[in-house]
This record gives C-alpha cells, sequence and structure tokens, in this order.
C-alpha cells in the first residue's frame, strides 16, 4: 500500500516509512492511496474468529506483503498478548439492542492500547530491521501518554518525550506517566492546556531541520497506524452482533477523532454501518463543525472527560480530505485559513456528505453524570465519564432501535473515581497491577509554553 498527505506535498510513502514519519513534510496527514474492501464472504468468515485472527484479515492490506504476513501475525499476537481478556475487546450489553465495547482491557485502561500496544511492536520490529532509533514526542491530554510510554518504556530503539498539560489530567493518569521511572521515559508538563502541547509537537515536526536531527516519530493519532489498529475492533464489534448480513451503528467519544475516522474506514471497507455518532462534551467544536460546516476553534474547557478536552481535533483533516475528493490544494487552502484566523467553513455539497456518515452531538456535563447513574441504576454496569458521553449521545441519536447500537466504552471506571463515585456511590477499584499506584514515586518536570525551552529540554536529555 502507498500513502499520500492530505495536503499533497509530500512524497508518497510505504507503510514503513509512514509508521515511522507521523506528519507528513508538507505539514499534512497520512493516507491511503485507496481503500482495501473486504467481500461480504470474508466479513462473513469472521465469524468465530479470535480478535487476533481479524486483526490480521483487516490490517493485512495496509501492511503486508511490505512486512511478510506471518511477521505481521506475530506482531499482532504479542500486542495483544498483555491484555487481561480472552476477548481483548469484550461487549457487554445495557438493554435489548443496546452494548458497549469494552475497549479497555490493555495495561493502561483506556481505548489507546488497542492501537499503542501494537505500535511499539510494530516500531521495535521496523527498527531493529534497520538498526535506526527514534525521539517520540507526543502531546497528550491524558490517555495516549500512559499508553505511549507503556509500548516503549525500557526499550532501547526509543526515546520519548510526553507533554501533558500541567494540572488538567487526572491524578490517576499523571501518576500512570510519571511513575514510569526509565531511562528513555521523559515526562513533561507544560504550563498551558492540551491543544498548547499538541500544538508544540506539531511545530517541531515543522522544523524539518530538528526533525531530522533527532530523528522525530509520532505515537498521537496523527500517526496512521494508530488509526489503522482501531479499525480492527469495529469489524469484531459488528461481526459479533450480525453483520455484514445486518446493519450496526455506533456511538464514539470524540476528541481528536481518530477513533470514530477509524468507524469511517471501517465502513469504506464494506461494512455495513448504519449510524456513526460522533459524541463531544462540552468541547464541541465537531459538532458544531458538523451541524453547520465552520469549524472554529474557541476555549478549552476542562471537563470531567478530559481526554476529550480538546479544539483541534487533528484527524478531521483526513475526513476533510476525503469529502473534498482527495484535493490536496482544497485542503491545503482551508488549513491555511485555520492558521491565519482560527477557522474554515466547509461547503454545503461537501458538508452534506459528510452528513450521510456521520451524526454528531454535544453532551453537557450534567447529562453525562445523569447517564452515568441511569446505567448504574437500571443494569448495574459502572461506566467512566467518556464512555458516558457516547451512551448519551447514542440514545438521543438513535435512528431505527431495530438496529444495535454499540458506544465504545473508551476508558476503564477506575480512570475516573471522582465523578463515578458521585454518581454510582461506587469507588471503582483500579485492577491489581496498578493498586499502588498513589504510593509510587513521581518523576516529571515543568516547562513553560515556550518552543524553544523544550527544544533544549530534549536535546539535552537524550
Ligand atoms: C483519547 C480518548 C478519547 C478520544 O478519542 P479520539 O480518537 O481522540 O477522538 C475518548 N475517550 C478516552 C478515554 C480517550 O482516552
Amino acid at each position: 500500500m502507498k500513502y499520500i498527505s492530505t495536503r499533497g506535498e509530500a512524497p508518497e510513502l510505504n507503510f514503513e516509512e509512514v509508521l515511522l514519519t507521523g506528519l507528513a513534510r508538507d505539514g499534512g496527514l497520512y493516507v491511503p492511496k485507496s481503500w482495501p474492501v473486504l467481500s461480504k464472504d470474508t466479513i462473513k468468515a469472521m465469524r468465530g474468529q479470535s480478535y487476533q485472527q481479524v486483526a490480521f484479515i483487516v490490517l493485512s492490506p495496509y501492511v503486508c506483503p511490505e512486512i511478510p504476513e506471518d511477521d505481521l501475525k506475530e506482531l499482532i499476537n504479542k500486542a495483544y498478548s498483555s491484555f487481561r481478556h480472552d476477548a481483548i475487546v469484550p461487549l457487554a450489553q445495557l438493554d435489548g439492542n443496546e452494548w458497549i465495547l469494552e475497549l479497555f482491557h490493555g495495561p493502561t485502561l483506556a481505548f489507546k492500547d488497542v492501537a499503542l500496544q501494537l505500535l511499539g511492536h510494530l516500531f521495535g520490529y521496523v527498527l531493529g530491521k534497520r538498526s535506526e532509533k527514534i525521539t517520540i514526542v507526543g502531546a497528550t491530554s491524558g490517555d495516549t501518554g500512559s499508553a505511549a510510554i507503556d509500548c516503549v518504556q525500557g526499550r532501547n530503539f526509543a526515546e520519548i518525550f510526553m507533554l501533558h498539560p500541567k494540572g488538567r489530567v487526572s491524578d490517576v493518569q499523571r501518576r500512570q506517566m510519571t511513575t514510569v521511572i526509565e531511562k528513555n521515559v521523559h515526562n513533561i508538563a507544560i504550563e498551558g492546556d492540551f491543544d498548547d502541547c499538541q500544538a508544540m509537537v506539531k511545530a517541531l515536526f515543522n522544523d524539518l531541520e530538528f526533525r531530522d536531527k533527532i530523528n522525530l516519530s509520532a505515537v498521537n493519532s496523527i500517526n496512521w497506524a494508530r488509526v489503522m489498529a482501531q479499525i480492527v475492533y469495529y469489524f469484531t464489534s459488528a461481526v459479533a452482533l450480525g453483520a455484514p448480513d445486518r446493519k450496526v451503528s455506533f456511538s464514539v467519544p470524540t476528541g481528536n477523532f481518530g477513533d470514530v475516522y477509524a468507524g469511517y474506514i471501517a465502513k469504506q471497507m464494506g461494512l455495513p454501518i448504519d449510524q456513526l455518532i460522533v459524541a463531544t462534551n462540552t468541547n464541541d467544536i465537531l459538532s458544531r463543525t458538523l451541524s453547520n460546516g465552520e469549524y472554529k476553534v474557541g476555549e478549552t474547557i476542562p471537563t470531567i472527560s478530559p481526554s476529550m478536552d480538546i479544539q483541534v481535533s487533528s484527524n478531521f483533516e483526513r475526513l476533510l480530505f476525503n469529502i473534498y475528493d482527495a484535493k490536496g490544494a482544497e485542503v491545503r487552502a482551508l488549513m491555511e485559513n485555520l492558521k491565519q484566523s482560527g477557522q474554515f467553513n466547509i461547503t454545503d455539497d461537501r458538508l452534506d456528505i459528510a452528513k450521510q456518515t456521520f451524526n454528531a452531538m454535544r453532551v453537557s456535563e450534567d447529562e453525562t453524570k445523569k447517564t452515568i447513574a441511569d446505567v448504574f441504576n437500571r443494569g448495574g454496569q459502572v461506566i467512566d465519564p467518556h464512555t458516558a458521553v457516547g451512551v448519551n449521545a447514542a440514545r438521543k441519536n438513535w435512528n431505527d432501535k431495530s438496529v444495535p447500537m454499540i458506544s465504545l466504552s473508551t476508558a476503564h471506571p477506575a480512570k475516573f473515581p471522582e465523578a463515578v463515585k458521585e454518581m454510582t456511590g461506587v469507588h471503582p477499584e483500579l485492577p491489581s497491577h496498578m493498586a499502588n499506584l498513589f504510593e509510587r514515586e513521581e518523576k516529571f518536570d515543568v516547562l513553560p509554553n515556550d518552543l524553544d525551552v523544550l527544544k533544549k529540554y530534549i536535546l539535552e536529555h537524550l
């Protein structure tokens, strides 16, 4: 498979190059040149297969034969051996046709593990083959950080610098990152919000000289391999509920648009998805954009679902590329407007294309809390605030109750114990491998929101 940039001016790359490159050199994001389509029979044949087997069927068109098939199988098996549930991502029933897909059984208790555990093994494989080493610089609103650190900690192929907004991630989230005391792990609290952190990472990528000097790579969902790995669970869950003979709908708690974009790809690959619901918290730039076409960056507001406290949704650029018929120049013009004036407008005809697939909705803090309480009172399930945003939006947007609705459950409730305790009276316990998290030593540095200071810090610590 060949990959091209959404802005049309960077070289075409193969899979291994895309994996290591992160952001394209023209500032765009890499996307596959075409979508591999799976036949109805191929999707049917996924019934009864393991997660790992389905992952191979879905991912191999993107990766093989560049990486030999048997090697990919082995990488997939290694990646998912770190999960605590045999199904990897089990479905749980809330009500008649209403389901949640538990994506939080990986080592750091959030759905980010599903992609990052695989990414770590892909990095190790490709870098080992090339005898190269990378520097990973990432920004996290909470969950990417720990999942990325977990997949490379103590491995000799990477140094990782992880930026989080100071005081804006939960205590559990921060400690999951800062208690990893390994020489190749560098945690940095930035005096700013998540968008500031993300902007600094992008600026490092756009400084081509610095980027080449440190062999910079990305673990954020600007990295194609992250989005790719997330396509798999749309297939496993839909097939478990009757696809491809039956349609299925999804509701996705959304921040950077990576997860729900993976659902969009699953649909392009032939999965019969009826609705894809983009559920946002009070930081509702995407629900506004998908309703009126105006992408306008506002202030980031802290919420009880902090992993979605985002204004600039990187992966939305990939969707723009698709709805603008793969015209890089048009995407470039929109992104230029965003840079100049903090906004751009999608024309009505293009917006209509997006609306054929996506419904979007903003869920308030109050509604989120009520949903946690309601799910607990009805069926006894304890869900986290991110999941609750998705469940609430699912219930309000569900067009056809005969179509199963799957809300993605993106985090374990123990990552956000305060909100969960308040609404259910239950204090969600951390799994045993993390039980002593609050007794462990923490290590991180605080830096101002200043690119030059960050660059100096990285060079000093390499
Ligand atoms: C990252 C994250 C999200 C948002 O996912 P995107 O791919 O950024 O849209 C939602 N919930 C949780 C718990 C997360 O960690």
